[in-house]
């Protein structure tokens, strides 16, 4: 199959897949905005790692600041909150909750901050 009628064919497929729905509220909007943004801070920070680890190419590596390393994992972390805070998750919440399922999976003490 060429490349042409490839095309055709995942066109037609798309048409047939395509979602019914449509995304009308300015949440939904901002919650797929921020998601894409998340995906995108957390392929910079790949990025960065693949750099601290020394497995980029050399012209790469000669532009690395090991400060933009923190800056994108501060970018991570803030989109994230961002993302939580338009999809009304309760970040403390989910992280305290999460932190007992880990605990008590590994049998670890009871040693999170409370607050
Ligand atoms: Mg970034």
């Amino acid at each position: 199959m060429n490349i042409k009628a490839l095309q055709e064919k995942i066109k037609r497929f798309n048409e047939k897949t395509r979602p019914k729905y449509k995304l009308y509220s300015q949440t939904e909007k901002e919650i797929l905005t921020k998601t894409i943004k998340l995906n995108e801070e957390v392929g910079e920070l790949c990025n960065d790692i693949l750099s601290v680890l020394k497995l980029q190419r050399r012209s790469k590596l000669a532009k690395f600041d090991k400060r933009n390393f923190y800056e994108e994992f501060a970018d991570v972390i803030i989109t994230t909150f961002q993302l939580g805070s338009v999809a009304g998750v309760d970040i403390e919440r989910a992280i305290n909750d999460k932190l007992k399922k880990i605990e008590k999976r590994y049998h670890l003490e009871k040693d999170r901050i409370e607050s």
